[in-house]
């Protein structure tokens, strides 16, 4: 059975970033399982997918504007240091969440100064060229209440 839209996809990856540094892999557990064309995953990655079948291996590159998106400028913000009360040592790679005019964000404390506290508030993977290594372990029909709902119910999917 080939990839296709409508199909649950359950893979093996290791996410690397441009250095070759190995990010996040899903060796030695559960597989990832996904919903094709339902933008489960980043678009570079599901469009690689598309008409694989089980047991192919690949090694998709995917560019920023097809992963994780740019690096937004306007999303690092240098704060007083007083905006972090309550928090006693503040370090680079801390992440908190700050109330931004979009609603809750996440953003990750990259730089601490004397002029305050800088914060980035992009996808940590944002502007980053990204390997996946994948290998494809099952493709299946998904289930009509799967299809409606959108995402992978049962083994590596959601659970409700
Ligand atoms: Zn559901």
């Amino acid at each position: 059975m080939q990839v296709a839209s409508d199909k649950v996809v359950s893979l093996h990856y290791t996410l690397k970033n441009p250095e070759g540094q190995t990010l996040d892999s899903s060796a030695g557990g559960e597989p990832l399982a996904y919903l094709h064309g339902a933008h489960n995953i980043i678009p570079g990655l599901e469009n690689a997918l598309e008409g694989k079948q089980a047991g192919d291996k690949l090694t998709v590159e995917v560019k920023p504007e097809e992963g994780y998106g740019l690096t937004d400028e306007a999303l690092i913000q240098t704060v007083p240091r007083e905006a972090f009360q309550g928090v006693d040592d503040i370090q680079p790679g801390m992440r908190f969440e700050a109330q931004s005019s979009h609603g809750p964000l996440m953003v990750t404390v990259t730089r601490v100064s004397d002029e305050g506290v800088t914060v980035d508030g992009n996808h940590p993977l944002a502007g980053m060229t990204l390997t996946f290594d994948v290998e494809i372990v099952d493709v299946r029909d998904a289930t009509e209440e799967e299809k409606s709902h959108g995402h992978v119910h049962g083994a590596g999917g959601h659970d409700h």
